[in-house]
C-alpha cells in the first residue's frame, strides 16, 4: 500500500477534484443544479486519499430519494430503484454504477443485526456519524472540499482504525462492524486503535448473532487483502468468533518433530507462504484452503507408544470442515470444490516425473472437474508453503517441489493425459475393436487403459492402444 501523499488540504482537494470520475460527476451535478446538497461519500474519498483509484463511488444527497431519482431522471440519467426502504437508488451514466442515498441515521438494533427502522436527515454530518470507522466516515464535494469532522484523514496517514463514536455501542448495534475492522485493518496496513480494539474483543461473541453469508463475505475480503497471517496472529478473537472451527488450533502443541509451531502460528505462516510463492496473487480458493489446510488435525491427533503426534487422515478431514464451513457461509460452490481439493491433497507426495504430476492433475481433476491445471500450481504453492511452516530441518522439500514444478510444466507442454477423454482411443474404437455391446463395459476397458497410461506402463499412442484392445 503506497504512503499517503503528502500534500495540503488545498492540493489535496484539488486532485481529488480532478480525479472524480466524470460520471459520477454528473450525478453530484444533476443534483446540486436542481438545489440538493450531494457529496461523494466512503469507499471512494478514503481510497483517493491513499491514492488509490478505481474504487466505486456512492453518493450521499439531502434530496428524499423518490426526489433524487425525478431529478436524475429529468437529466437524462438512467435511475434503478434498489434500496428505497433504505433511501437507495442506483444512477447508470455511461454504464457506470453511482449508488445514491437520502442522507439517514439508523434507529435502535434490537435483533443487533438489521436496523429497527433508518431515518431520513437533513445533516449530513449526521448521515457521517452512523458511519463505523472514521476512514470511512468522509465526504467530499468538488466545490466544498472534504468534509472530515471524525480525523479521518489523520488515521488515515497515521494507519488508524478508530470506530466512529463509542467503539462498544458501535458494535453492541452491529456486530458485523467486528470484523469489518479487521478488513480494512489488513486492507490498509493499520492498527486498530486501543479503544477500538478493547470493544472488539468484548464484542466479538456477538457475531454469532450475524447471518452466516455477511460473514462469509467479510472472511473471504480479509483473505482477499493477502493479510490473514496478520489477522491470526494479532486479532485471533475475532477470527474464531467469526470462524468457531478455528479455535482448537490455537496452542495445539503438535509433539511431533516436524513441526515448531503450535497449529495457529503454523497456519498463519502457510497463509503468509501462500501470497509469496504465488507472487501477491493466490486464487481465493488457494486462499482459504491456506486458512483451513489443518483445520482438522487437533481432531484427527492421535500419539504413539513414542508419545509422537500424528494426525492420520486430517487432509480429508479437513476438506469436511472446508465444504461445511464454506457451504453454510454461501460462498461459490466453484471455489470451495477447488480450495477442497487442495486440502484433500495436501500431503499427497509429489515427485518431479511425469507419472507422479500426471496422477497429481487427475487426483485434482476428480475433485474439481475442469479446474486441475490451475490447481496444480496452487496446489504446489500451497505445499511449498507448508514445507517452510514446518520445523527447519524439514523444509528442504520446498526445493524438490521447485523440480517438481518444472516436470508440471513441461508435462502439460506436452499435452498431459489424466482424464480419460485425454487417451488417443474413445468409446467408439473400444465397441469396434473388442466388439462389445455399448454399456458399462466400455467405461471399464477405457478406465483400464488409463490407468496403463498414467502408471506409465503404456504411452498414449493411439496405435498401441487400438492394438492392447484387440489383445
Ligand atoms: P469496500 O471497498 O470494501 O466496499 P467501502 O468503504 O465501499 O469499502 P462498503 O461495505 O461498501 O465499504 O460500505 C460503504 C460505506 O458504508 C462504508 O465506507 C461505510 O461508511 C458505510 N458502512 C458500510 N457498512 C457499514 C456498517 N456495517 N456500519 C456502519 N457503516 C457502514
Ligand atoms: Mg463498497
Amino acid at each position: 500500500m503506497k504512503n499517503l501523499p503528502r500534500e495540503t488540504t488545498g492540493a489535496l482537494e484539488a486532485r481529488l477534484a480532478r480525479e472524480l470520475p466524470g460520471y459520477a460527476r454528473r450525478v453530484l451535478d444533476a443534483l446540486e443544479d436542481a438545489g440538493h446538497e450531494a457529496w461523494v461519500v466512503g469507499g471512494w474519498v478514503r481510497d483517493a486519499l491513499l491514492g488509490v483509484s478505481g474504487h466505486d463511488v456512492d453518493v450521499t444527497t439531502r434530496a428524499p430519494w423518490p426526489e433524487a431519482a425525478r431529478v436524475l431522471r429529468a437529466a437524462n440519467i438512467t435511475v434503478h430503484e434498489t434500496g428505497t426502504a433504505h433511501g437507495t437508488v442506483t444512477a447508470v451514466v455511461d454504464g457506470m454504477t453511482v449508488e445514491t442515498t437520502t442522507y439517514r441515521v439508523e434507529g435502535g438494533y434490537s435483533d443487533r443485526r438489521h436496523p429497527d427502522e433508518v431515518r431520513f436527515v437533513d445533516d449530513v454530518r449526521a448521515d457521517l456519524a452512523r458511519r463505523d470507522f472514521t476512514v470511512n466516515a468522509m465526504a467530499f464535494h468538488p466545490a466544498r472540499g472534504l468534509l472530515d469532522p471524525y480525523g479521518g484523514r489523520a488515521d488515515l496517514v497515521a494507519r488508524v482504525i478508530r470506530a466512529v463514536g463509542s467503539p462498544r455501542r458501535r458494535f453492541e448495534e452491529d456486530a458485523l462492524r467486528v470484523l469489518r475492522a479487521v478488513r480494512f485493518a489488513c486492507r490498509l496496513d493499520a492498527t486498530i486503535e486501543p479503544a477500538t480494539q478493547e470493544a472488539l474483543v468484548a464484542c466479538a461473541g456477538e457475531l454469532a448473532d450475524i447471518a452466516q453469508e455477511r460473514i462469509g463475505q467479510e472472511l473471504d475480503g480479509i483473505l482477499a487483502t493477502g493479510r490473514a497471517a496478520w489477522a491470526l496472529r494479532h486479532e485471533f478473537a475475532v477470527l474464531e468468533a467469526a470462524l468457531p472451527e478455528l479455535a482448537p488450533l490455537a496452542g495445539f502443541d503438535q509433539r511431533s518433530p516436524y513441526h515448531a509451531y503450535d497449529v495457529l502460528e503454523h497456519t498463519a505462516r502457510v497463509c503468509a507462504g501462500a501470497e509469496e510463492f504465488a507472487g501477491g496473487l493466490p486464487t481465493r480458493a488457494l486462499r482459504w484452503a491456506a486458512l483451513l489446510h489443518d483445520v482438522a488435525k487437533p481432531a484427527c491427533w492421535s500419539v504413539d507408544d513414542s508419545g509422537r503426534g500424528h494426525f492420520f487422515d486430517h487432509p480429508r478431514q479437513g476438506a469436511r470442515t472446508l465444504r461445511a464451513v464454506m457451504g453454510r457461509m454461501a460462498l461459490p460452490t466453484e471455489v470451495t470444490r477447488a480450495a477442497a481439493a487442495l486440502v484433500e491433497l495436501h500431503d499427497l507426495p509429489v515427485s518431479a516425473t511425469s507419472v507422479s504430476v500426471r496422477s497429481m492433475l487427475a487426483e485434482l481433476e476428480r475433485r474439481a472437474p475442469g479446474q486441475a491445471r490451475p490447481l496444480a500450481f496452487a496446489l504446489l504453492d500451497l505445499k511449498r508453503a507448508d514445507a517452510v511452516a514446518k520445523a527447519p530441518a524439514f523444509r528442504s522439500y520446498a526445493t524438490e517441489l521447485d523440480e517438481v514444478g518444472a516436470a508440471l510444466r513441461s508435462a502439460l507442454a506436452a499435452g498431459p493425459v489424466y482424464r480419460v477423454r485425454d487417451l488417443a482411443v474413445g468409446g467408439e474404437d473400444v465397441l469396434r475393436a473388442c466388439g462389445i455391446e455399448p454399456g458399462p463395459g466400455v467405461g471399464m476397458v477405457l478406465e483400464q487403459l488409463f490407468a496403463a497410461v498414467m502408471a506409465g506402463e503404456l504411452p498414449n499412442d493411439r496405435a498401441t492402444l487400438l492394438a492392447q484392445m484387440r489383445w
